[in-house]
């Protein structure tokens, strides 16, 4: 799907904070405790996900689609991340059909594959009664690219699981029915605003106007670090394990080496995400028969939140 504001434009959180320095957060461990514990065992847990597979967002000339998907993996491999869970919308394959070969090569990569809905449609605005088709339609090509591989995680369009009681409790007696589990979302980086700019300076061959955006987008990294970690401990009074979402885009395929790095520096090792929705903080999530967990960006907190980094009006005038 290509979509401007990317999978979690549903969901903007407060306003912009402060640009600092790079690496600022990981030298500054005090106020929220983001570690800067190179060399230590690493204490916090992270699984990785990528949504929008096959295709998300602006292409830059010279890339195709396997071309960043064979990048990431390359990257995933490297760092020996263990597993990847890419969120799938079949719809994509069905309008192009040579799109398949970016999901063999995901599954090749010995990576699993499961359910972002069909046409990556937000499920609370479709007519009452055609939710479950949009989950039910992706289910042959989920079968028959992952073999025995679990494919029935569900990520949410949009992260949008809707604000009605009702149809949020009728969404997950679905999911509960055709035996899913809800892949929730604890650590982003807000990968897709950097999408547009990116294929902008990537096609005007603008070297300072790529560095600089590459050094926004580490410093959005670290800066969702200490956003996540602090909600976290304001909601749980704790660390939990953490679920990575991402999007299969050209610019996560530039820069992933660098943000593997960036979480291992950060005192992170990967994990799958079955290991970490373990962590009882994703107990309804587990089992979609029960009622919703607390929304992590909405749940009432017990400490302040460190305020996200917005790079919109930097990325404005980037590569113009
Ligand atoms: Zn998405």
């Amino acid at each position: 799907m290509r979509r401007a504001k990317g999978c979690m434009a549903a969901r903007r959180g407060p306003s912009a904070a402060g640009m600092r320095p790079l690496l600022a957060l990981l030298a500054l461990p005090a106020a929220f405790g983001v570690p800067s514990d190179a060399g230590a065992a690493p204490r916090l847990e992270l699984a990785i996900t990528m949504d929008d597979l096959p295709a998300h967002g602006d292409l830059p000339a010279g890339e195709t689609r396997l071309s960043v998907v064979r990048s990431l993996l390359a990257a995933f491999k490297a760092a020996g991340v263990p597993e990847v869970y890419g969120f799938v919308n079949g719809a994509l394959v069905e309008q192009d059909p040579a799109l398949e070969r970016v999901l063999a090569a995901w599954r090749e990569a010995g990576y699993p594959l499961a359910n972002h809905g069909w046409s990556h449609a937000r499920l609370d605005s479709l007519p009452l009664g055609q939710e479950e088709a949009e989950v039910a339609r992706n289910e042959p090509l989920l079968a028959r690219m992952n073999g025995t591989a679990d494919w029935r995680w569900f990520r949410y369009p949009y992260l949008a699981e809707g604000d009605d009681p009702g149809r949020r409790a009728a969404m997950r007696s679905i999911l509960a029915r055709r035996s899913y589990r809800i892949a929730q979302v604890t650590m982003s980086y807000w990968d897709y605003e950097y999408d547009e700019a990116y294929r902008r300076c990537r096609d005007k061959g603008d070297e300072g106007g790529t560095a600089e955006l590459e050094r926004l987008f580490l410093h959005s990294v670290e800066q969702g670090i200490e956003y996540w970690l602090s909600l976290s401990r304001a909601v749980h009074g704790r660390d939990m394990r953490f679920v990575l979402l991402t999007h299969v885009s050209a610019i996560n395929a530039r820069m992933m080496p660098r943000v593997l790095a960036l979480y291992r520096r950060a005192g992170f090792r990967f994990v799958t995400l079955a290991h970490a929705e373990r962590d009882p903080a994703y107990a309804a999530d587990l089992d979609p028969s029960r009622p919703p967990a607390l929304d992590l960006e909405r749940a009432p907190r017990a400490l302040p939140v460190v305020p996200r980094y917005e790079p919109a009006e930097r990325l404005e005038g980037l590569c113009r």
